[in-house]
Parts: structure tokens; C-alpha cells; sequence
């Protein structure tokens, strides 16, 4: 400690400061003095050592305390056999709770910057993202579908190395493969020994000479890409379809990422999907509901005949069992049910009306069992 400077002038902060302004204050100073951002340069590691030094008392209460009283004599047991003693590195445990805050875990003596992933570990490709148009009856029954999108591949002229064909990377010089380099500190604490990421490899460990003119020495290539798919029956709209291994390239040897498909199913003109069930509205003539009759109900399967019974009433709904969609488990069909839309007769010719007249007056509360009721109830409730 060559000049001895006062503590709270190192730190640049008045001597009333409160903890948290400290704090503040040596993290500012250690993310600008640390030696690792200045490899080599004394003044620095000088600054590091004594802001360091200040921290350790002022951030500790009773040594502050004693600095307060006492100045260096107070905390410094080297200092003219002073009244504290102890051990001069019994705050370092607080320095190094600093340091796991500011530099994500980091010790002082392990680099900054911290652990770091390494960088030539093989990693996944991410997935890859694309819709899928399906019909309404390929969603059902399911199908068979070739999809075009783009995706990141490996470079088929370096195979992903990067390395133009016929060259390979070489070592990196500089930190002989690890990515990693080593640095020795003169520190207050005495040699310490950091390492921090290589500058000249980025940490890969190795150097590409000549870069493959394919992809500019990333080893990966956009491309579009063709894959047939299977689309299980009973898939249905906005469900994700997993295809593995079809997504991006992976990097280093990793594993490519999926294919996520999104299946959009377009709407059919007929038919209404609810779950596994088919839903469909069947208009029947006013004849048809009084007296039965075949009508065409349209399925997945085609057209199949159905017996309207005699009597049918509007809104009336009848079942087709089986005749839904797949169930994706594979366990059978959901069911399709067709709801009977009466159509009442419009543009009646004169001819018409009269014959509708004259069965009109045919009629007697026999036939209209509803209306019946409903007046009955009505004069109940309000009397003739
Ligand atoms: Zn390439
Ligand atoms: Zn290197």
C-alpha cells in the first residue's frame, strides 16, 4: 500500500454512506478496474487490490467501526501492531458474495465472465415451425402429405466444419485447443491464476484457415426442404404434428432440432367437426316431415339412404353411429348426427295455396298435438 489512501476516498463515497451506497460503489469500481479486463497493466491491479481492500472493511460493520476510530491502526493488524489482529483475509468470504452477485457466480480468482458453457459441446438444432393445410376428409381418414419449408442444414461442402473442402481447422495456437487461456496475476492476495476465454477462437478451439465459400465458414446453410408426412386420422385444427429430427441442424455433431407442423384443417361446406363427432343439417320438404321418406345423407364415406319416419318434426336430430372421425388413439369413430332443417314452400302459385287451404281446414287438434298443448297451457295461466 504504497500511498495509503483514505478508504471512503478509494471508493468515492462520503464517509456517512450507507451500506447500500458501498456496495454500489465497489461494484462499479470492480467491473472497471478488474485485472482480467486489463491483463498486464499494474495501475490497474494496484487500483483492484486497494479497492478490495477498502471494501473489505467498510463493508463490514465493525471493522468500519474500528477504521473510523482507529484509521488503519483499527483494521490492519500489519500496521503498527494495531488493536484488531486477526486474520487480514477474514472478509474475503464477504468479497467473494459480491462477486457470485455481480459476475454470476464467478470467484474473483476463477475469471470474469465465470463458467461458461463449452463452446465445442454439441448442441441441438432448434425446432422449425410450419403450417399445414389439410382437408376437412384428410384430417378424418387421414393422409399422406409432402411439405415444403426452410430450414438450417449442415453445409454439404464442409459437412459443418466450416473448413473449406480439403482443408481442415486447425488448433488454435493460443490456448492449444481448449478454448480457454490462462492468465497470472500479481495480486494483493499474492499469484492467482484466472482463465477466461480464448480472444483468438472465441473459445471453439479451433482456427479456420480458409473458410468453406459455401457458407462462409458457419457450416450451416438455409435451405428449402421437402418431407413427406403421415397425418394420423382424426388429427384436428391448430393440433401440433411432431417430425423429429427435421428441424434445424444441430452444431458440433448435435442432434437436429423437430418440425413442428401446425394443421390447419379447411372448413367443409357440409359438415361441422365437434370433437370426433360430424355434425350436418339435413333440409327436408314439409311433405317429407309429415309423411317419411328416404332422403341422401352425405358421410365421410359418401352418400348413404336414410328413412325420414312419418311425423318428423323440425330440428329433430338422428344418429349415423360410426360415421364420425377417427379417433386418433386409433380406438374407432365418433358418430355423425344429422339435424332436420324443415323448409317451409315459398312463391306459391294460386293452385297452391288453395290446395294448402283446403287441407288446412282438414285439420283438427288430432294432428297438431303441440298447438294443442300450448293453448291449453295458455288458457291455464291467463284464462279464456
Ligand atoms: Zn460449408
Ligand atoms: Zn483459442
Amino acid at each position: 500500500m504504497a500511498e495509503n489512501r483514505d478508504y471512503y476516498e478509494v471508493m468515492g463515497v462520503p464517509k456517512n454512506a450507507s451500506e447500500d451506497e458501498i456496495k454500489k460503489a465497489y461494484r462499479n469500481l470492480a467491473k472497471k478496474y478488474h485485472p482480467d479486463l486489463h491483463p498486464g497493466d499494474k495501475n490497474a491491479e494496484e487500483k483492484f487490490k486497494e479497492l478490495n481492500e477498502a471494501y473489505e472493511v467498510l463493508s463490514n460493520k465493525d471493522k468500519r467501526a474500528r477504521y473510523d476510530q482507529f484509521g488503519r491502526a483499527g483494521v490492519d493488524p500489519n500496521f503498527g501492531g494495531g488493536a484488531a489482529g486477526g486474520d487480514p483475509f477474514g472478509g474475503m468470504g464477504g468479497i467473494d458474495d459480491i462477486f457470485d452477485t455481480f459476475f454470476g457466480g464467478a470467484s474473483p480468482f476463477g475469471g470474469f465472465g465465470g463458467r461458461r458453457a463449452n463452446p465445442n459441446a454439441p448442441r441441438r438444432g432448434s425446432d422449425v415451425e410450419a403450417t399445414l393445410v389439410v382437408e376437412f376428409e384428410e384430417a378424418a381418414k387421414g393422409c399422406r402429405k409432402t411439405i415444403t419449408y426452410e430450414k438450417v442444414d449442415e453445409c454439404p461442402s464442409c459437412h459443418g466444419s466450416g473448413a473449406k473442402a480439403g482443408t481442415s481447422a486447425s488448433t488454435c495456437p493460443d490456448c492449444g485447443g481448449t478454448g480457454q487461456v490462462r492468465v497470472t496475476q500479481n495480486t494483493f492476495m499474492g499469484v492467482v491464476q484466472t482463465t477466461r476465454t480464448c480472444d483468438r477462437c472465441h473459445g471453439t478451439g479451433k482456427i479456420i484457415n480458409t473458410p468453406c465459400p459455401n457458407c462462409r465458414g458457419t457450416g450451416h446453410v438455409r435451405k428449402h426442404k421437402q418431407v413427406e408426412v403421415n397425418v394420423p386420422a382424426g388429427i384436428d385444427n391448430q393440433q401440433i404434428l411432431n417430425v423429429s429430427g427435421q428441424g434445424n441442424a444441430g452444431t458440433n455433431g448435435g442432434p437436429a432440432g423437430d418440425l413442428h407442423l401446425i394443421i390447419s384443417v379447411r372448413p367443409h361446406p357440409l359438415f361441422e367437426r365437434r370433437g370426433n363427432d360430424i355434425w350436418c343439417d339435413m333440409p327436408i320438404t314439409f311433405m317429407q316431415a309429415a309423411l317419411g321418406g328416404e332422403v341422401i345423407v352425405p358421410t365421410l364415406d359418401g352418400k348413404v339412404s336414410y328413412q325420414v319416419r312419418e311425423g318428423t318434426q323440425p330440428g329433430d336430430i338422428f344418429k349415423l353411429k360410426g360415421k364420425g372421425v377417427a379417433k386418433l388413439n386409433g380406438r374407432g369413430c365418433g358418430d355423425q348426427y344429422v339435424r332436420m332443417v324443415l323448409e317451409v314452400p315459398k312463391n306459391l302459385t294460386q293452385k297452391q295455396k288453395e290446395l294448402l287451404e283446403q287441407f288446412e281446414k282438414s285439420t283438427s287438434e288430432k294432428n297438431y298435438q303441440k298447438r294443442k298443448g300450448f293453448f291449453e297451457k295458455l288458457k291455464q295461466k291467463f284464462g279464456e
